[in-house]
């Protein structure tokens, strides 16, 4: 039994939630005319060349995208909300 680390009640509910992250970089335009696009070159060269060649031999296949599972467990008692593994 999950107990509430923050008043000790046992009245806890245990929530699964799957998240799937996107994970999104902003840069300014002073980026992009400085070294963005050399970056943006050599990423392309280092990951994408070697991605599609992976592809056409089929070696990129153990790579997946992975589900992130994650326990939350809610505190009925008092609402604290906090991350179970
Ligand atoms: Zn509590």
């Amino acid at each position: 039994m999950i107990k509430c680390p923050k008043c000790g009640s046992d009245n806890v509910s245990i929530q699964v939630v799957n998240e799937v992250k996107m994970v999104r970089k902003h840069h300014g335009i002073l980026y992009w005319i400085t070294i963005g696009w050399i970056i943006s070159l050599f990423k392309w060269l280092f990951f994408t060349l070697p991605a599609l060649i992976f592809k056409v031999f089929g070696i990129g296949k153990k790579y997946k995208t992975i589900n992130v599972e994650h326990k939350k467990a809610v505190c009925q008692t008092c609402g604290k909300v906090w991350e179970v593994k």
